[in-house]
């Protein structure tokens, strides 16, 4: 929110270029009590009196808010200034709400800045990269690890990949971790949530009756391999003891049926996954990237086109190593991490230690570098 002369906060100073494209229009919408409290007690008489006019004059139509007297509809907060250079300044800025005092240039999409400042989108595997085998994650890394995302928040959208679900990341991932992250890319790339609280499901009605169909035919085939099946919305993941192994076999039996050519197989450190054939995580977080430069932070052949595709791959030591000659062939050099010094295009960068201690390792270099 832009500030007076005065303003005080060193921050917004160097940052906020005064623009007032984050005063939204309805200021009465993010007043809180305490605001209003506040003013009482400082007898902040013409703001009162304003909020009050706006409550009873100002109408939501068509998500837009309209002055009922004029019929026109409000496109600034009713206390923005200008200033003779252009700039703007907020009138009662020793007065304003808390959520104004509060705001970051740069910290949401309401300011101008925030794409300037955000110019990566990091996608962050689960299995074996932040989660350790057993889907543990261990309790002493979650602070460091949400230490490390936060110093990244305001140089890269934070984005979990995973081939599971939203209860999934809930029940898995320390709230710290989760709270950090601006959205998640799940069932391989299929659907995304961008609020973290719902799933918008990528894949058309067709493609999922298909998965629906090949589950069926998959579940009666009674694989003694098998640990358990799951189903989400639109993918299926057989977990099994050794993934690998298993995804030749389970390909194999596919590759037979009228499925095969709609159907991609893969697999994780834990599971083959079955979803809609041209569907992957990189997919997804280009979805939401909306063209921004993509890191991807993974260990699995689930995630062959994440480490291939993004402009910057990263792994923990314990990437896929079968995965070798496919990034080699299509130009990519592989390195160890603690050998660069900056980011490298073109280059898989391998951590020196596995999974979340991986992870850490990595996005220590990345907050420091990017
Ligand atoms: S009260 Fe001030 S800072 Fe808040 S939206 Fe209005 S003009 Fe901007
Ligand atoms: S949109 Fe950003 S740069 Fe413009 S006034 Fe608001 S915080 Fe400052």
């Amino acid at each position: 929110m832009p500030n007076s002369d005065q303003d005080e906060n060193k921050i917004c100073r160097k940052e906020c270029l005064r623009c007032a494209h984050c005063c939204q229009p309805y200021f009465s919408l993010y007043v809180s009590d305490q605001d209003e409290e506040q003013w009482r007690l400082e007898g902040r008489r013409e703001i009162l009196e304003r909020l009050l006019w706006e409550r009873k004059n100002i109408v939501w139509q068509d998500d837009r808010p309209v002055n009922l007297s004029t019929g026109e509809v409000e496109r600034r907060c009713h206390w923005v200034q200008k200033n003779p250079d252009g700039t703007t300044a907020c009138s009662i800025h020793n007065h304003k709400p808390k959520i104004c005092s509060d705001y970051s240039p740069g910290s949401s999409e309401l300011c101008l800045q925030y794409r300037r400042v955000r110019e990566y989108i990091i996608g962050i595997d689960l299995h074996g990269t932040l989660l350790a085998p057993g889907e543990k994650f261990d309790e002493e890394l979650v602070a460091p690890i949400a230490r490390e995302l936060d110093r990244l928040k305001g140089k890269a959208l934070l984005w979990l990949c995973t081939g599971n679900d939203l209860s999934f990341v809930d029940l898995k991932v320390p709230a710290p971790v989760r709270e950090m992250m601006d959205g998640y890319v799940l069932e391989t790339g299929c659907s995304v949530s961008r609020d973290k609280r719902t799933e918008q499901v990528l894949s058309n009605a067709e493609e999922i009756r298909t998965i629906k169909g090949l589950e069926i035919f998959l579940r009666k085939m009674n694989f003694p391999e098998l640990n358990y099946f799951a189903r989400r919305l639109t993918t299926i993941s057989m977990f099994t003891d050794q993934p690998r192994q298993f995804y030749y076999k389970v390909k194999l039996i596919v590759d037979k049926t009228e499925y095969r050519d709609r159907v991609a197989v893969t697999y994780s450190s834990v599971a083959v996954d079955l979803l809609p054939g041209g569907y992957d995580k990189f997919r997804g977080l280009s979805a939401v990237g909306d063209g921004r430069k993509t890191i991807g932070i993974a260990d699995s052949a689930n995630d062959l086109n994440l480490l291939l595709r993004s402009d910057y791959a990263f792994s923990p030591a314990n990437f896929a190593r079968e995965l070798e000659p496919a990034l080699l062939r299509e130009g990519r050099k592989i390195a160890e991490l603690s050998h660069l010094d900056s980011l490298e295009q073109n280059t898989l960068a391998v951590s020196c230690q596995s999974e979340t201690r991986g992870a850490l390792e990595i996005l220590r270099f990345l907050a420091k570098h990017l």
